[in-house]
């Protein structure tokens, strides 16, 4: 059973009586507008996006919502921004700090609307929200009354959980300083039931440095924040969060998921939502913060792939299991190879966790007519584009063995400008080549065995009036043992001959698409 589906059986078991009320389930997740918004933080987006997608798919009410969060300090300074400019706002609130164009309303809001964006665009529809609104609002006053309160309560869960001792005088609470508006440097000191005593520390944090003043504040309508771990169990309660996954990162042992769960229940009174724990989404390994800077962004990578395969890069996988993207690798042609498997599948309409995938990677407003398409090799369209003389269209009427109809052609041109992009981008050396105009040197050097089977390959070609790259793969392959040759030393010499690399695209298909007599002369050249 595909992952989804198994997640939301166990979702209508434990919320059987919500369902049967008919009150929508209130699915979460969110991300905070500290910088540009790295791409494994589309998994989570996705995870919530696909059970949604899937309760609906149920008749099952539910409204899927995502906190752009905005009011948490500054506290890192991503490496594509100004220092000097920024550095005075660090320890601000992120929706108080300037943004760094002059169009969007503030820091926050210039990277939550390009991720936004990127949510948009591959087809998850959630309801947004800025968590700065819901203090300004009021609606955290309540849950801030309560955490105040129960201060020794919440630091007893903390030493439970997570070992972690605060001291006796911690409150859960930091206000954004009336001098410096600052929020990242205050220490609140007592609180009398409408106002609370804060400090605005000089050194209390290494990333950003308070003003030194004293005062007194009421801590309601966004003056303060409560701390994240504490606020996060607030959020289930004020929002009423019946399901929200979290990523590995948060959900180890006594990591802060189990601490946000704790205060749920014994300071807000609340059940947990379900959990979905999922893994971690790695670029080329690594867990890259996106801090950090260029090359894994979610703008970037929904750049690099169409929608649809964006979505099977984040779903196609168990959320237990990790997902290690590789750009500059082979992830890009294996990743639409396998849609294409998927799709094949569907389009037999073979029922298994692989057609239920394929669906689901598509974007639930075209789901309802999946037409039938021939889907040209991603590394063939990769290497056709880089052959000028290769009129596109007859080469994937080739591959396809029929004429293409107008979507074919509509899904070649898709892939055309994407196979442009990656390898302008990404791709790497292995995939890219040039044709070589004259013979290259290297093609002087062959021996009498090379010399022999391309002798044979050239009165192949000689006899034959059109090439069809799958009988010339088979008829490569009676060369070789027509002439006892080594496979590699068969092939590195027709790489070589036309492309001066040792290794290329697959030799029958690149042969049958290159211009005949160019073929002929080149093979009549390079055996004298
Ligand atoms: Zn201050």
């Amino acid at each position: 059973m595909f992952w989804g589906d198994k997640i939301v059986e166990e979702i209508k078991k434990e919320y059987k009586n919500k369902i049967g009320s008919n009150e929508p389930l209130i699915i979460r997740d969110e991300k905070t507008a500290s910088g540009r918004v790295h791409v494994g933080s589309l998994r989570g987006v996705a995870i919530h996006g696909t059970i949604s997608e899937i309760l609906t798919e149920q008749n099952i009410k539910n409204k899927f919502i995502f906190e752009i969060n905005d009011f948490d300090p500054m506290d890192g300074l991503p490496i594509y921004l100004d220092k000097d400019k920024f550095f005075p706002h660090m320890g601000k609130p992120l929706c108080n700090v300037p943004s760094p164009d002059s169009k969007a309303k503030n820091y926050a809001e210039y990277f939550a609307q390009e991720f936004v964006g990127v949510i948009e665009e591959i087809g998850f529809h959630p309801e947004y929200y800025r968590l700065s609104d819901l203090y300004k609002t009021g609606k955290f006053n309540g849950a801030i009354k309560i955490a105040l309160e129960n201060a020794g309560k919440i630091r007893e869960i903390y030493k439970k959980v997570s070992g972690q001792v605060k001291s006796e005088e911690w409150m859960p609470l930091q206000v954004v300083c009336e001098n410096c508006g600052k929020i990242g440097t205050t220490k609140v000191i007592n609180f009398n039931g409408e106002k609370v005593e804060y400090i605005c520390e000089k050194n209390m944090v290494r990333w950003a440095e308070g003003c030194g003043c004293r005062g007194k504040i009421s801590p309601f309508d966004g003056n303060a924040k409560l701390p994240w771990k504490v606020e996060w169990a607030a959020k289930f309660s004020v929002l009423n969060v019946d399901i929200e996954g979290a990523g590995k990162d948060h959900s180890t042992k006594g990591g802060s998921r189990e601490i946000a769960d704790a205060i749920s229940r014994e300071v807000f009174n609340r059940k947990p939502p379900f959990n979905i724990s999922y893994e971690f989404f790695l670029v080329e390994g690594k867990k890259m913060s996106s801090s950090k800077g260029a090359g894994a962004s979610s703008r970037e990578i929904a750049d690099l792939l169409p929608p649809e395969l964006v979505r099977l890069l984040l779903i196609g996988k168990d959320p237990k299991r990790v997902i290690d993207f590789i750009p500059d690798g082979d992830t890009i042609p294996v990743l639409y190879d396998t849609y294409d498997k998927m799709a094949g599948l569907y389009f037999q309409n073979i029922k298994d966790d692989f057609n239920r995938a394929f669906i689901l990677s598509q974007k639930s407003e075209n789901r309802g007519n999946i037409e039938e398409i021939f889907l040209p090799r991603f590394s063939q369209i990769a290497s056709a584009v880089q052959m000028p003389h290769v009129n596109l269209y007859e080469a994937v009427e080739k591959m396809k063995g029929a004429p293409l109809t107008g979507l074919d052609k509509k899904e070649t041109d898709c892939r055309v400008q994407y196979a442009q992009n990656w390898l302008k981008t990404y791709a790497p050396d292995d995939f890219k080549f040039k044709l070589q105009e004259q013979i290259p040197e290297a093609a002087k050097q062959f021996n009498n065995k090379q010399k022999q089977a391309l002798k044979l390959l050239l009165n192949y070609v000689k006899s034959q009036k059109e090439l069809d790259g799958q009988v010339l793969h088979t008829h490569l392959h009676e060369i070789k043992s027509e002439t006892g040759i080594v496979p590699q030393e068969l092939f590195s010499a027709i790489y070589i001959s036309f492309l001066n690399k040792r290794s290329g695209p697959k030799a029958g298909w690149f042969l049958s698409v290159l211009d005949k007599k160019f073929l002929e002369k080149r093979l009549e050249e390079v055996i004298k």
